[in-house]
């Protein structure tokens, strides 16, 4: 028994063939200036080729789409998309040498619209989805609220109360695609969530007051 290589050693081949070939798109690195979505996903793909995946999203502290298995777009109309992408800046890697690129040392939140080459970067969620709809649907801020006795369980039947009453309430420039509903939550359900207003927009958990 000589010479035959383990799965281990083919794995490490592999990676070093991808680590060889030329790499001319974004740095394989955390950025903050901005590119597209795709070229983003492109770079963290790359690194992964290079040094595999087991713990990438913290050794490698790159961007990568907010959410697997779903395109994570919110068009308010043709002209803006809304793309989230996270990036894990936190690192207790000692080898790491962080006084060429600092980190923000934190989990990261990034709204990307790619129509405009916009982008905004913040250590909170909430806050980026925020930002691209100051960006995207300006106004927004003002709308309505949701009154909380029209929510129930039933996510259906919610969606339907809701059109109704956005039917009934909301100026008719904001009944179009892509428009967000403000709705009151308990304490903690303070998330935004893509996909959910009548309109296949946000529905925005309201300020806490
Ligand atoms: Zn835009």
């Amino acid at each position: 028994m000589h010479g035959e290589p383990t799965l281990f050693d083919m794995a490490e081949f592999e990676r070093e063939a991808v680590a060889a070939m030329p790499w001319e798109g974004v740095p394989l690195r955390y950025v903050t200036e901005y590119h597209h979505p795709d070229d983003l996903v492109a770079a963290f793909e790359r690194w992964k080729g290079e040094n595999g995946s087991f713990g990438c999203l913290m050794r490698s502290h790159m961007w990568h789409r907010a959410y697997f298995g779903r395109q994570d777009v919110a068009a308010s109309d043709e002209a803006h998309e809304l793309h989230m992408l996270n990036a894990d800046t936190r690192c207790d890697i000692p080898e790491h040498d962080h006084t060429v690129d600092p980190l923000p040392g934190g989990l990261m939140y990034q709204a990307n619209c790619p129509p405009c080459h916009w982008h905004v970067i913040t250590e909170h969620e909430n806050e980026a989805v925020e930002t691209w709809h100051d960006h995207a649907m300006p106004g927004w801020r003002a709308l309505p609220i949701l009154p909380t006795k029209l929510s129930t369980a039933d996510e259906k039947k919610a969606r339907a109360v809701a059109a109704k009453w956005c039917a009934e309430n909301y100026p008719a420039e904001w009944q179009r695609p892509g428009a967000p509903v403000i709705t009151r939550r308990d304490p903690h359900g303070g998330r935004h969530v893509g996909g959910r207003s009548p309109f296949g927009g946000y529905d925005l958990a309201a300020p806490n007051d």
